[in-house]
């Protein structure tokens, strides 16, 4: 095969994903060949994979947490539903979402049968609770708050989201996918212990700056995490909870490998380091006289007027919009003040 350079991060704007921490890679590597959907027999990854979700417990707030190294946000999310549906009693499932909900959740629906019902966001994009509110009923199995949604960075009235799912019998899901890694360091110091939360999405290969794959599904009941659970009668082990069977080592080892380094203090200086990148940037593009969404996690949105997007991408960049044709830069870790002035340099260039 031709050598190919896999990805130049010098002007990815657009990723929630970043390049891994060297010590993550070097994790990664080492347990490229293991397979932690078979624990029986491949032991050390499996021990790894309690460390990670012990680990991500901890960043969550959430005590004595059950749950696995996902592919993603998006499995995490599916399986969350299906918890939900699989435990619930009735024929005619349906879930509550605001409409920031990542299309993961259309992808749960179309797969388990779930209908997804979304309810509209208030002026500041976060999830309307009398909207929410008004979709509920009976056959409602789960009903998601978002803590970063995917556009906007927004987190969601998670405490009334979890009353409102109690008040229905239904469970609580939080997709922390992005967030989840920078929650703990806001004003807000968000965790889910003392919510009534039953699952969490929380992804390290974003944020968390582990290698893909590594997505986190966290429950704090065995019971919700059996509600997955399969017979596996030809592993050494007996059953199993997640959505793929073989899947890779190299995300569960990079999950732990990353939150060794950098829990807490690495991530917090992290957080630090791009919110004050995206509050910068806001600035800029605000002085410009485009209307920004005041960033309240390190994402900024902002109503470029003028059809940016291609030229940009011809000069290198990689931004993406927001379903209201907004442009959206995601300061990740990679992304840095340097690289930011120079994007704006070429914004002001056209
Ligand atoms: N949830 C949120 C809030 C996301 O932002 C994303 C992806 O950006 C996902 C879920 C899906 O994650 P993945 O792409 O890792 O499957």
């Amino acid at each position: 095969m031709q050598r190919v350079e896999p990805q130049d991060f010098s002007r990815v704007l657009s990723s929630m994903c970043t390049r891994p921490h060297p010590r993550a890679r070097e994790a990664a590597e080492r347990f490229l060949a293991t397979n932690p959907g078979d624990p029986g027999t491949y032991e050390a990854v499996s021990e790894l994979e309690t460390e990670a979700v012990e680990m991500l417990g901890t960043i969550t707030g959430l005590p004595n947490p059950e749950g696995y190294i996902a592919s993603g946000g998006t499995e995490a999310n599916i399986q969350a539903v299906r918890i939900a549906r699989n435990r619930a009693d009735t024929d005619r499932p349906n879930m509550v979402a605001p409409e920031s909900a990542h299309f993961s959740f259309n992808k749960a629906a179309d797969l388990l049968n779930v209908e997804l019902r979304t309810a509209p966001t208030d002026a500041d994009h976060r999830a309307d609770m009398e909207a929410m509110a008004e979709l509920v009923d009976d056959d409602t199995v789960v009903v998601i708050g978002v803590a970063g949604s995917t556009e906007y960075g927004r987190v969601d009235p998670i405490p009334a989201i979890a009353d409102l799912a109690r008040d229905n019998d239904a469970l609580c899901h939080v997709d922390a996918a992005w967030g989840g890694f920078v929650l703990p360091f806001t004003e807000k110091r968000w965790h889910f212990g003392h919510a009534d939360v039953d699952t969490i999405t929380i992804d390290p290969h974003k944020m968390g700056q582990a290698a893909v794959p590594a997505g986190g599904l966290l429950t704090h009941s065995q019971a919700l995490l059996d509600e997955l659970a399969v017979d596996t009668p030809y592993l050494e082990s007996k059953s199993q909870a997640t959505l793929t069977g073989t899947r890779s080592g190299a995300g569960v080892a990079s999950a732990v490998a990353a939150m060794e380094e950098l829990w807490p203090m690495g991530y917090r200086r992290q957080y630090y380091e791009s919110m004050e990148n995206a509050e910068w940037l806001a600035e800029q593009l605000a002085a410009r006289g485009h209307d920004v969404v005041e960033p309240e996690l390190p994402i900024v949105a902002a109503d470029m007027t003028m059809p940016v997007t291609e030229d940009l991408r011809r000069r290198g960049w990689r931004i993406s919009k927001t379903g209201a044709d907004e442009m959206r830069v995601v300061c990740m870790p990679h992304v840095t003040k340097s690289m930011l002035r120079s994007f704006v340099a070429d914004l002001d260039w056209f």
